[in-house]
């Protein structure tokens, strides 16, 4: 009987036990505990219900294009519970100058593939404009080394581009900052388009043209959720795994190879198995394995984290009617706000809000504002309502309110840090029995956090 230990009772340890459930109910001889330090498991998916509103505390849905997440979904059962963004109503705006400016149409994630949209738009001056157009010639470029998103950004397209487009989006997915993200980690696409066709813009097309035409069937939605919230995912998945084989409110704090195996002790417990995947934040894998081997230890906890707060806002018919239509904002750091971001959870997920409520989801923090973390929750509503006073005209009083702090949860994909995985893997394989997944590694989104688990699972099994 095979022994496996999984550290972290988030997404990525969930999965890599659904994994392991799946071998075991196929007649694997094995069994594995899964320690979680908190009371529940599900890291940062949580759901509330409240007036009928389903509120997010953490992630609010995955980006479609990964399938991992969709397809867990699929197989615990929760098929039926798979919803699409609302793309028909999809319309970002980027804060400018205290007044809110649509994203124009056909600017795929920075890229300009449209002409007449983007040169009507008041979102870039005439110089960055000019730029676009330069960009089209711009020869094939194979970059020696991995460099910031800012770096090849401003390199294609010039600082607005940067301030205005890329720092404010990857502040809302990643909690960081263009200057300091990888692009070859983060935004690894852009990186091949360079290199194979210079112009991003044109390397954009050449990928749309050479997609079905004709009647091919609609395009899916951008973004994927479950109806019910993403804590439905958790709720199933951990009814699929033995009751005897959870260990909720258990920290972990040493891990110790043996000859054959590891020791994992939490507490006064100590116990024997064969393998462990650790499917914590890369830090708290780095405390964990640092008697194991400190250069691992080492190479783990320079992988930075950033923190994050969410407050969620609900308001009645009144306010809805008034909100303008799409998904939400970005806020540029240049214009001194808090907040990150902010979406419209109505428009982009209908089923989450009743039709005479509006719910609003606000982002604050990152790498830029860890401080607010520190605020009590009555001091981050009290600017939060400041600055939504100021950017929407809105100074109803909400219906409801709610605050979640997220201390160094989501992963900072620094320059270099594809280098680093490479660094780690090799140290890692010196460790027989060990497994790492989560979100430090090769993807920060819920659908690479199940892929990772998953990877993990089956490597400790295949040793
Ligand atoms: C506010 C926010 C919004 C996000 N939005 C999105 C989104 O919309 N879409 C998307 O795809 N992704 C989103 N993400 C990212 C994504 O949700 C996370 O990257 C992913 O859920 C991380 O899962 P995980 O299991 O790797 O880590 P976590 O959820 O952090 O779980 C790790 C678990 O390990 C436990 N643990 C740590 N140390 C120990 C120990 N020593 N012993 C025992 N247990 C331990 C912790 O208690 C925790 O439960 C968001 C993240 C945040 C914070």
């Amino acid at each position: 009987m095979k022994r496996i230990a999984i550290i972290g009772g988030g997404i990525s340890g969930l999965s890599a036990a659904f994994a392991l459930e799946q071998r075991r109910n196929t007649g694997a001889p094995l069994e594995y505990t899964l320690y979680e330090s908190s009371a529940s498991f599900g890291g940062v998916l949580r759901t509330e219900r409240v007036e009928g509103c389903v509120v997010e505390a953490g992630p609010d849905s995955f980006l479609t294009e990964k399938p991992w997440a969709s397809d867990l979904c699929r197989q615990v059962g929760l098929g039926e519970q798979l919803i699409g963004s609302n793309d028909g109503d999809r319309k970002t705006y980027i804060l400018v100058k205290g007044r809110l400016i649509p994203i124009p149409d056909g600017l795929m994630f920075m890229v300009p593939t449209k002409i007449l949209p983007v040169v009507l738009s008041p979102l870039f001056s005439r110089a960055t404009k000019l730029r676009m157009s330069h960009e089209w010639f711009h020869p094939p470029h194979q970059a020696d080394a991995d460099e910031s998103v800012a770096s090849l950004v401003n390199r294609h397209y010039g600082p607005e581009m940067v301030e205005y487009l890329a720092d404010p989006l990857l502040a809302g997915v990643y909690g960081g900052e263009a200057s300091q993200l990888s692009v070859r980690a983060v935004l690894p696409r852009f990186a091949d388009m360079e290199s194979k066709y210079g112009s991003l813009g044109r390397a954009m097309l050449a990928a749309r043209k050479k997609m079905p035409q004709g009647s091919s069937p609609p395009a899916p939605p951008l973004f994927t959720s479950l109806r019910d919230g993403m804590q439905s995912l958790i709720e199933i998945v951990l009814k699929r795994l033995p009751a005897a084989f959870l260990r909720p409110k258990t920290l972990v704090q040493a891990l110790e190879p043996q000859d054959r195996g590891w020791l994992v002790s939490a507490g006064y417990d100590t116990d024997q198995f064969d393998a462990v995947i650790v499917a914590t934040p890369a830090t708290a894998a780095a405390s964990l394995l640092n008697s194991a081997q400190s250069r691992l230890a080492s190479e783990l906890a320079s992988i930075a984290y950033s923190s994050s707060v969410t407050v969620a806002l609900g308001f009645d018919q009144k306010v809805r009617a008034a909100l303008p239509p799409g998904f939400g904002f970005l806020v540029p750091r240049a214009e001194n706000k808090r907040l990150l971001a902010a979406t419209f959870v109505h428009n982009k997920f209908p089923h989450r809000a009743p039709a005479d409520r509006a719910l609003i989801r606000c982002f604050l923090g990152g790498s830029r504002d860890a401080r607010i973390l520190d605020l009590p929750d009555e001091e981050i509503l009290r600017i939060v309502r400041e600055e939504i006073r100021q950017i929407l005209r809105l100074s109803a009083e909400p219906l409801f309110t709610r605050v979640y702090k997220w201390r160094a949860s989501m992963a900072q994909y620094a320059v270099g840090h594809l280098e680093r995985l490479e660094r780690i893997e090799r140290l890692r394989q010196q460790l027989p029995g060990l497994g790492l997944a989560g979100n430090g590694y090769r993807g920060i989104g819920v659908p690479d956090c199940v892929r990772s688990g998953q990877e993990a699972a089956e490597q400790v099994l295949a040793q």
